[in-house]
């Protein structure tokens, strides 16, 4: 973890909206419960959900979206020179998130999708850490508010903080939850990075890996329970598709 440089007692927090849904900061936002806590740990400097202020002298920077605009590069560039910590906020930073399905379309036909014909100027949906170094990734979508309250204060407090490296299965188990896959679906429960508390495998809802792959995930074993519950590979590559987290598996395996 880097060293922050900072000092204990308040830090300073600006928060950043690029190509997204703005879901992970309202998570944060929503959170009413732990927000006057949460507050009184942090200076909000910048941070459109919560406060008209702006200023631009912040440490942590929470950047959430993909950039997917030429102008959004700049303005990416002058947050990472501001900020002592960036931190790419949300599967849609971590990883381009859902936003990355137009990138599988050529880009005027997602234009003539979505506006119609108008003009408008965009570019394949690209995750922060393409563009500027990132400190530090909290995937997700939206995020976990336990897990972005528990990093941020481990980062003020300079604790050791640290993401689950097992996969969603651990805490489905843990749920004591039927497996989907003995009902015949395909789930990327196996694969994916826990700390989400299983909540979709538990809704009887398939994981489709927004939290991006676990730590030393064995992909064929993972490959072979597909086969041998005779479930369809392409519908499990797209689901490994849906949040592009698994993008440099599935281009390992297009090699
Ligand atoms: S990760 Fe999901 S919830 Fe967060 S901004 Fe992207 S689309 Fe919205
Ligand atoms: S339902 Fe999904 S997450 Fe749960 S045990 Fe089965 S494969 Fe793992
Ligand atoms: S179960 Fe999978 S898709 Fe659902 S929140 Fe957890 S990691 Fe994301």
């Amino acid at each position: 973890m880097k060293h922050l440089g900072f000092n204990i007692g308040k830090v300073k927090i600006g928060s950043f909206d690029f190509t997204c849904c703005e879901g992970c900061q309202l998570q944060l936002a929503n959170r009413e419960s732990t927000l006057p806590d949460f507050l009184a740990l942090i200076d909000v400097r910048n941070f459109r959900e919560i406060s008209s202020e702006r200023f631009d002298d912040y440490d942590i920077a929470l950047v959430e979206g993909s950039v997917t605009r030429s102008d959004e590069i700049e303005r990416l560039k002058k947050i990472r020179a501001q900020a002592k910590v960036l931190v790419a906020f949300g599967s849609c930073a971590c990883f381009g998130g859902v936003n990355s399905l137009k990138n599988g379309i050529p880009q005027e036909e997602a234009v003539r999708e979505v506006y119609d014909g108008k003009t408008i100027e965009t570019m394949p949906s690209t995750r922060i850490a393409d563009i500027v170094s990132v400190d530090y990734c909290i995937p997700g979508c939206p995020v976990s508010k336990e897990e972005v309250e528990r990093i941020l204060v481990g980062m003020v407090t300079r604790s050791l903080v640290s993401l689950p490296k097992y996969p969603v299965c651990v805490e489905c188990k843990q749920r004591l939850n039927i497996c989907l896959f003995d009902l015949g679906q395909l789930c990327l429960g196996p694969v994916t990075r826990a700390g989400c508390d299983a909540v979709c495998p538990t809704g009887r809802t398939a994981c489709l890996g927004c939290r991006g792959p676990a730590e030393d995930i064995n992909f064929p074993s993972f490959e072979q329970l597909v086969r041998d519950k005779k479930l369809s590979s392409s519908e499990m590559r797209e689901m490994l598709g849906f949040y592009n987290g698994f993008a440099d598996y599935l281009e390992h395996e297009k090699s």
